[in-house]
């Protein structure tokens, strides 16, 4: 059993191009050997001074003695490439930190999530899914899993891989790998079962079998997503999208044929809704206003996160989980404090203080959160 708590990474984005525009003030600057990121008011920074040293911890400039300094486990700086000796976390080196390391135990049989958390604009689906120039941990990972499985397929010991995408707009599940999108999307049915937990009923799933194929579906969701967003006359970013890899590994007897070991598990990324609406709405804590329900899977998503993190904080049992009260939270439910190894990747914006300030206490609080990951094989005589 894998006892351990959800991991929790800050990673900041480079400034937009309005942001320059507009001369905004970076108000984080983070030491990456100590994860710690530090938020200043941008009334406590005085221009010209604003650039702290991301690596070494060296101040660039002075820090002010009301400002917010939150600890991870690790601190990513992706601002520029520019402030000295600053290390860029790109992509690449994002995968080295968390995808590689997720994908390892996938193989050792567990499950794992990655989640990405933050406003709108903070970076999460850049984080996920990337683009053609500089892929995100969804696609890296897919590569890598191919990779492994060449190397590591011999004659008793195979693998099969199947993907599944869909998201949750509104409460409601709907498919993004359709071959064809219906002019009014249905949406599919949650159901539970005793041993595999909550599932989408009727889901779309695709054995395949190459990157290239992974690479056709990704895509393929993805415009999904983006024309289920406009039919609906929303955007995107108030759906949550879930891609899962289910990989089963298996071990056969050559001189019976006969297989004898099986692995399952499950690699799961999610690409949360902005979370500028659940702040709105007082996810984190007292600001709870009637009617205001915008997005009730983030909003539940807090209220599991903060009731894991209590009860794990006191070490007491845990009170009763709301994982039903949203879609979200029901289908997760084995990645937030179950069965599973999980990470959370909190974006934000180098220059946004409310908004960042309340993504740094979220993710502070995800970080208490413990899990309970088993291998997930069945033996076969
Ligand atoms: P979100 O999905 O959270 O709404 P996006 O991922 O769409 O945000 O990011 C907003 C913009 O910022 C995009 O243009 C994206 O390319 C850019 N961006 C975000 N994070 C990074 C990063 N770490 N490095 C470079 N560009 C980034
Ligand atoms: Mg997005």
């Amino acid at each position: 059993v894998g006892q351990g708590n959800v991991r929790v990474l800050v990673r900041a984005r480079p400034f937009l191009p309005r942001e320059i525009e507009s001369e905004s003030k970076c108000l984080l600057s983070m030491n990456s050997a100590l994860g710690t990121t530090t938020l200043t008011h941008p009334d406590d920074i005085d221009r010209g001074d604003e650039l702290w040293d991301g690596v070494n911890g060296t101040p660039l400039f002075r820090r002010v003695k009301d400002a917010k300094e939150f600890v991870f486990d690790e601190s990513l700086w992706s601002v520029d490439r520019t402030t000295k000796n600053a290390q860029l976390v790109d992509q690449g080196a994002l995968y080295d930190k968390v995808g590689r390391g997720s994908l390892d135990h996938a193989f050792e049989g567990y499950h794992t999530c990655i989640l990405a958390y933050g406003q709108t604009g903070a970076g999460k689906s850049y984080t996920m899914i990337g683009t053609d120039d500089e892929p995100g941990l969804i696609p890296r990972t897919c590569y890598d899993l191919f990779q492994r499985i060449e190397k590591l397929t011999t004659a008793t010991t195979t693998f099969t891989v199947k993907i599944s995408y869909f998201e949750i707009y509104n409460e409601h599940v709907y498919d993004l790998l359709l071959p064809t999108v219906a002019e009014s999307p249905t949406p599919l049915k949650v159901r539970e079962s005793p041993v595999d937990g909550p599932y989408v009923k009727d889901l779309t799933t695709y054995s395949v079998r190459s990157y290239a194929e992974v690479e056709k579906y990704l895509k393929r969701g993805n415009r999904q997503r983006a024309t289920a967003a406009t039919n609906m006359n929303a955007t995107s970013s108030r759906s949550h999208a879930v891609f899962t890899i289910a990989l089963k590994k298996i071990e056969s007897d050559a001189v019976m044929d006969e297989t004898t070991e099986e692995t399952n598990s499950r690699i799961r990324f999610v690409d949360l809704a902005g979370s500028e609406r659940a702040n709105s709405t007082g996810t984190t804590g007292t600001r709870l206003r009637e009617g205001a329900n915008i997005n009730k899977s983030l909003t539940t998503l807090g209220r599991v996160i903060s009731i894991l993190a209590e009860s794990s904080l006191a070490s007491k049992k845990r009170d009763i989980v709301p994982y039903r009260d949203s879609t979200l939270t029901w289908l997760l439910k084995d990645n937030l404090g179950g069965n599973s190894k999980t990470a959370m990747i909190a974006c934000v914006s180098p220059c946004d203080y409310e908004e960042s300030l309340s993504t740094l206490r979220y993710a502070s609080q995800a970080k208490h959160i413990r899990t309970r990951a088993v291998v997930n094989q069945d033996f076969i005589s």
